[in-house]
């Protein structure tokens, strides 16, 4: 499995793209998220048209989806082909239609390519993937994702504080990427994560590896700080590559 990360900016951050990554296996490539300042960064990193097979919405916030028209036109002009597979709630999809009229954009006739519809199971398959998500607490529904493939394991909390049943999802996985927007949980924002609630993921939930992205401007330096306290926790970054291949058993 490889992941490709896109973006790791807060929902109106300056510096970086919103959060955004690809994950691939066996030629299949998921992106998850696609906010508004994430096109660009897709255009550039992956110019091949037909190069993503489907894209899955954690949830509808302007800084999760509201990259889609633009980058579907991009494909069009750029005569994609492939169908495209969007996997989302049914709530997303009535928000997603709302964004087409928005955009002028007719999902049935303006675009070279086919929409393939998949609501978000709690357990299915996806190409490679078997695909489990799980509601974190965040201000809209939002379904954290864990992809399996090949031996291995990776999870993403889109948005929002953990819950019993997203930490259940993230138990095990090789690779844990977790909105985390501050390093002490601030009051005023009670559906973002803070490190402090995260820190001891990899120890208790068994985690390899944790990446944290989403983080608030100005906050970087202090999360950076705290997370070279211990081994397996990092900042995400852009343009970032990981590869996660199976464990050798135990012998
Ligand atoms: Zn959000």
């Amino acid at each position: 499995m490889d992941i490709q990360v896109l973006g790791v900016g807060e929902a109106a951050d300056p510096s970086f793209a919103n959060s955004s990554l690809i994950v691939a296996a066996g030629g299949f490539r998921l992106m998850i998220d696609c906010g508004h300042s994430v096109p660009p960064v897709l255009w550039r990193e992956v110019p091949d048209p037909d190069a993503i097979d489907a894209l899955y919405f954690t949830h509808h916030h302007p800084d999760h989806c509201f990259g889609l028209i633009p980058t579907l036109i991009r494909w069009t002009d750029d005569r994609r082909s492939k169908p495209l597979d969007i996997v989302t709630t049914i709530g997303g999809w009535k928000q997603l239609a709302l964004l087409f009229q928005a955009g002028a954009t007719d999902p049935e006739r303006s675009l070279s390519f086919p929409l393939r519809w998949i609501e978000t199971p709690e357990d299915g398959t996806l190409g490679p993937f078997r695909l489990r998500t799980a509601l974190t607490r965040h201000s809209m529904p939002n379904r954290a994702i864990r992809l399996e493939a090949g031996g291995v394991a990776f999870a993403h909390s889109g948005d929002g504080r953990a819950t019993p049943d997203s930490e259940d999802l993230f138990r095990g996985a090789d690779l844990l990427f977790h909105e985390c927007l501050t390093v002490e949980p601030d009051p005023l924002q009670p559906f973002h994560a803070a490190f402090s609630q995260l820190s001891d993921f990899p120890e208790r939930l068994g985690v390899r590896a944790m990446r944290l992205y989403h983080v608030r401007m100005g906050e970087r330096d202090r999360l950076a700080a705290a997370c070279a306290a211990g081994t397996r926790t990092s900042l995400a970054e852009p343009g970032e590559r990981i590869v996660l291949q199976a464990q050798a058993p135990a012998a």
